[in-house]
């Protein structure tokens, strides 16, 4: 069973090919990605209409490729996952009316897929089927959520979440307080492994008493590093990065690991942009390990924003079978995570 999926939610339009193989297993056999980032970089944030614009130009194209490097043609799809939100609408409906028409003219059966579902569905791709439950520490530029998973097609349950900012909101943020170039994600990682991690002691959010114990916040730790940057005279660029990534990663993978323990959880599944960083999957790695639970994460390529995890998911829809959305569907913004299709 052939799979295309389709990913425009955000800044990336993604293409992805997935044989559904009649084990269950999947495979991967194309993963295209047109990043309209450079078009957003000056501006330090997505700009939604170049977006929708940049996605019109780069989607049919980009299905072209998949196919050449799937050796495979249109004709042969056997079902079609589009991520039909949460995003940015007029970016989700340039993939979604593009996926209506694709399904229309081949004459297959259309699910409209969440996007941070889609995430976790990543890591299936590289590690195989998921146990159930396991916990994913969901990690991305909009979001932050720690959740129970028990099956990934039918059931999502959020066990935590950011109440302010998403660790890769804050990770964009501090790279602009540095002056390093968006997204901050992968220069603030590469600048932290030549700094000090204990230079400055950043606050740890929510990790009082008496606080939320499945619950995060960066807001503080932002707002922590600009006073500190204002202060100083000096800014060892380095030490400031190493040291903030240390306090994102320290309350993430804590908190994460308490989650799991608590509940009893066995595996931990880390996905999102965030989760491509390199500390955080050091870290988590090294307290999983202590707390015996099997950790998962995707590389960095199936951690950022793809299309092979839209036709993942959609795989595992297919799979469970789920029944597919009807013609129609429409772009879903603020798409809550437990709505795995619509
Ligand atoms: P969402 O999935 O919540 O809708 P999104 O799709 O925009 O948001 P992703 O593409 O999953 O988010 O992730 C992008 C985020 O990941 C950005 O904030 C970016 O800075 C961050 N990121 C990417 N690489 C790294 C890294 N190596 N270290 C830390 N953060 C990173
Ligand atoms: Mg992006
Ligand atoms: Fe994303």
């Amino acid at each position: 069973t052939i799979i295309l999926g389709i990913e425009s939610s955000c800044d990336e339009t993604g293409i992805g090919i997935v044989r559904l193989e009649s084990d269950g297993s999947l495979t991967l056999l194309a993963d295209e990605v047109a990043s309209s980032v450079e078009q957003h970089a000056r501006f330090g944030g997505v700009v939604p209409e170049v977006a929708s614009r940049a996605h019109l130009e780069a989607l049919v194209p980009s299905v072209t490729r998949a196919f050449a490097t799937a050796e495979l043609e249109l004709s042969d799809v056997d079902a079609i996952a589009v991520t039909c939100g949460p995003g940015l609408a007029g970016a989700l409906l340039v993939g979604v009316s593009a996926a209506k028409a694709y399904s229309a003219a081949l004459g297959v059966p259309l699910y409209g897929a969440n996007h941070l579902p889609g995430h976790v569905a990543a890591d299936t791709l590289e590690h195989g089927p998921l146990p159930a439950p396991c916990l994913a520490l969901l990690v991305s530029g909009g979001h932050t959520q720690l959740l129970r998973v028990d099956d990934l097609a039918t059931k999502i349950t959020e066990v935590g979440s950011t109440i302010d900012d998403a660790a890769g909101e804050a990770y964009d943020k501090v790279a602009r307080i540095l002056g390093l170039p968006y997204p901050g994600g992968p220069p603030i990682d590469k600048a932290a492994r030549r700094g000090n991690p204990d230079a400055i002691r950043f606050p740890r959010g929510l990790t009082g008493p008496r606080d939320a114990p499945y619950d995060f916040s960066f807001s503080g730790l932002k707002t922590a590093v600009a006073r500190w940057v204002e202060t100083h005279d000096d800014l060892p660029v380095d030490d400031v990065a190493a040291s903030f990534q240390e306090a994102v990663a320290d309350v993430l993978t804590a908190k994460a690991v308490r989650a799991a323990t608590e509940l009893g959880i066995g595996t931990m599944v880390v996905s999102g942009g965030v989760a491509a960083n390199s500390r955080l999957s050091a870290l988590a790695r090294e307290r999983c390990a202590e707390a015996g639970i099997e950790l998962r994460v995707p590389k960095p390529r199936l951690c950022t924003d793809n299309g092979a995890m839209i036709a993942a998911l959609g795989a595992h829809l297919v799979a469970a079978g789920v029944s597919p959305s009807a013609l129609d569907l429409s772009a879903s913004p603020g798409l809550p995570v437990s709505i795995v299709s619509v």
